[in-house]
């Protein structure tokens, strides 16, 4: 079961006259309704996963409008299918996270930028950066700049955001170019309004088909029609699409009193800017600038004419620009000296070269640029009075705090159903000693923070195993990777296991089977057990692997901790040579938790007898070890003082959010650590037959207590 989206879709029905109200994400999602799409698709990622979970429960739209909704299996997929828009006049879109999606999706964007489109082409790219992200940190600009893709960065404000997407489609026909429409965090997550427009029936559709192909052979991306593409890249395609840019005005130019100073930041960055501005006193609460500010809604390509009659006349330019390389300020550099303009580029000199620019980054930045450039416009002594104000808040606060802020590295959810495999992993480890393990990307990725730091290695989504094939032959013992079924159905299949088959490895790999690409927001899978109408129910991991050709295969309960033990024990020992695969089957906890509490709400109110389970502790047994913390780090248990004041260290607990999936009692059997752990069995709406039991219970229990004062 995967998260319903019902209110989200009702906002995509708005037409022309009403207002759309909510997040910047959904608003994309309306204004490619809007924008006569034939087609859509993607991979989910943080975070732009909303389009596609979105345009997933609006099929009824969709089938309205004739508009094709495809949950591709991994970016290149996506990617690839909007070749749709190469020979046809058919608008597509597709949307993943970057750059890791780009990372995956470059193959089919090369060739996609190097025939160009017909129809417009968006991609929609959540630019994961900053310090809530959770990959890599680099940016998409480059990919834009190798493959001569536009790339978007709209100013988060939603009826801008919407303007680029359909401003956007215009842009790609017009230049006959796929176009990027970058989005971070933040403006993914902005709220607004915009005046909404009626969705628009593409001309062509699954409802109204082609009839005739197309074929020409200048757009199929193989020489000598590539020398002729790069070719109409530059002379043709890149003038008309700054000739379109600088006609529909997609820069913004807001002018300010102080003339001779500048702000030009991306689209993207915007907001923090002004903020900034505001809190130096040099802008009002509705973004009003005393100081002219030229917002790069499009960042590539920069429109050479446009610089240079914001900068003329100016004695100084400061370029806010997220992340590294400098590819904007360079460029900057670069327009000015060939106009001959002598304004000084500022930039990466007041503000970091690397890292997210945070309000409290650029403030500092843009303060200290305008200390510097001690114009008479202004009041440098305010300045320095904002400065000195932040650094004794920040003091303050940390002398409030004893020293520095604890970390609060992410973790498992609650009884989550891949943190058993990893205590088995200790347990083992124990036994035997620590052995290497290829980790991948997924929720089990948070196997390599405290308490286990397992996992040596990460290379990318799916390619745990492939990680594998350099490292395994160097030890004497066998290595062991560790893949997600996200990850398994996105490339580790091919690229890993197929790999591993032919080249007749002997490692160990570890499926984790919970049902969802759970760390991008629980979407499913091939072989997610409850598909909706629109996917085949039919695929199963088992399968392909014994298809692919792998003989040792041990589907295991992640649960059942001695279990796990023994299969790695097994596999570790086997006389096998060849892959051995291990499955870790449960459902992810997050997603189990989702699907039972309505049902068991349901019961309740209809009167049924419900029972749940709970574990806890007995603080009496327990001796404050904390062996049980460390080998099973969830995070419902944990530590309180002890009542017996003969005991001073505190003793293990387990609080009320325990979702009762008995880990923490198999990791206690399973290394035999202490009886202290019991399980419990909450019943509401008892029947006759609870009852009768309770009452026997406590009737036993009151002859074996003693009375009080007794002994
Ligand atoms: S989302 Fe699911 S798989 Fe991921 S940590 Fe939470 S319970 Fe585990
Ligand atoms: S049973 Fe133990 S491991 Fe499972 S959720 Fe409760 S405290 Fe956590």
């Amino acid at each position: 079961m995967e998260r319903s989206f019902t209110k989200e879709v009702e906002l995509l029905k708005l037409g022309a006259g009403q207002t759309f109200h909510g997040e910047g994400i959904l608003a994309v999602t309306k204004a490619l309704l809007q924008s006569g799409i034939s087609y859509v698709g993607g991979y989910q990622g943080a975070p732009v996963s909303h389009v596609m979970d979105v345009l997933n429960d609006a099929r009824d739209i969709m089938d309205e409008l004739g508009i094709h909704v495809e949950t591709n299996a991994s970016e290149a997929g996506a990617a690839a299918m909007l070749g749709a828009s190469i020979n046809y006049p058919l608008r597509g879109a597709v949307a993943w996270k970057s750059t890791v999606g780009t990372n995956v999706a470059s193959d089919a964007l090369s060739n996609l930028a190097s025939v160009g489109v017909r129809g417009g082409a968006l991609i929609v790219i959540g630019e994961d950066y900053g310090e809530g992200a959770s990959i890599i940190q680099e940016r998409s600009h480059a990919f834009a700049m190798k493959s001569q893709i536009w790339l978007l960065d709209p100013r988060p404000n939603l009826p801008t955001i919407v303007r680029m997407v359909e401003k956007g489609f215009e842009l790609s026909e017009a230049s006959n170019t796929p176009v990027m429409l970058e989005l971070r965090i933040r403006a993914c997550h902005v709220h607004g309004a915009f005046e909404a427009k009626d969705n628009v029936a593409p001309r062509f559709s699954r409802r109204n088909a082609i009839e005739n192909p197309d074929f020409d052979f200048a757009r199929v991306s193989l020489p000598p029609a590539t020398y002729a593409q790069e070719k109409h890249k530059v002379e043709v395609r890149w003038p008309a699409a700054v000739k379109f840019i600088r006609e529909n005005r997609l820069n913004e130019v807001f002018e300010g009193p102080i003339a001779e100073l500048g702000i030009i930041c991306q689209g993207g960055m915007y907001n923090v800017a002004v903020r900034t501005l505001q809190q130096l006193g040099l802008a009002d609460a509705f973004g009003i600038s005393k100081i002219p500010i030229y917002v790069l809604n499009v960042t590539y390509p920069l429109i050479p004419e446009e610089v240079g009659a914001f900068c003329s006349g100016k004695v100084a330019v400061l370029m806010v620009e997220e992340g590294q390389p400098a590819y904007l300020e360079d460029a900057l550099h670069a327009i000015l000296r060939r106009a001959d303009l002598q304004t000084k580029v500022h930039g990466k000199d007041f503000l970091p070269m690397a890292g997210e620019y945070t309000g409290e980054t650029v403030l500092t930045g843009v303060a200290k640029w305008l200390a510097a450039m001690a114009s008479p416009d202004v009041d440098s002594g305010s300045i320095h009075r904002v400065l000195d104000e932040l650094s004794a808040t920040k003091r303050r606060a940390a002398e409030l705090l004893g020293g520095a802020v604890p970390a609060r590295p992410p973790g498992f959810c609650i009884g989550c159903p891949e943190r058993p495999v990893f205590s088995a992993m200790k347990l083992i480890e124990r036994e035997s000693g620590p052995f290497h393990i290829s980790a991948d990307i997924g929720c089990h990725t948070f196997s390599t923070l405290p308490p286990f730091n397992i996992g040596n290695t990460v290379l990318g989504y799916g390619l745990g195993l492939a990680s594998n094939s350099g490292i395994a032959p160097m030890f004497s013992g066998r290595t062991v990777t560790i893949m997600g079924d996200g990850g398994f159905w996105h490339n580790g299949l091919t690229s890993g296991i197929a790999n591993a088959v032919f080249n007749k490895s002997d490692g160990i790999l570890v499926i984790m089977k919970n049902g969802y690409t759970s760390a991008t927001g629980t979407q499913n899978i091939p072989s997610s057990l409850h598909q909706t109408e629109w996917k085949s129910d039919d695929m199963s991991i088992e399968r392909a692997l014994k298809g692919i050709g792998v003989e040792w295969i041990k589907p295991v309960y992640t649960y059942r901790v001695s279990e796990m033990a023994k299969a790695l024990r097994e596999a570790m020992n086997s006389a096998y040579k060849g892959l051995k695969v291990i499955i870790a089957d449960a459902e992810c906890q997050l997603e189990r938790q989702r699907r039972i509490r309505p049902q068991i709400a349901a019961a309740l109110q209809r009167g049924k007898r419900v029972v749940r389970t709970r574990f806890g502790v007995d603080e009496d047994v327990c001796s404050g070890d904390h062996s049980c913390i460390r080998l099973s780090g969830c995070p419902s248990l944990t530590i309180k003082a002890a009542s017996d004041p003969l005991k001073v260290d505190p003793v293990a607990h387990v609080n009320n959010d325990c979702v009762g999936c008995g880990l923490c009692g198999e990791v206690a059997h399973a290394a035999i650590l202490c009886p202290s752990f019991f399980r419990a069995e909450i019943v509401q709406n008892p029947n006759i037959l609870d009852r009768i039991a309770a009452r026997l219970r406590s009737t036993v229990i009151g002859w074996l207590q003693p009375a009080e004062g007794g002994r």
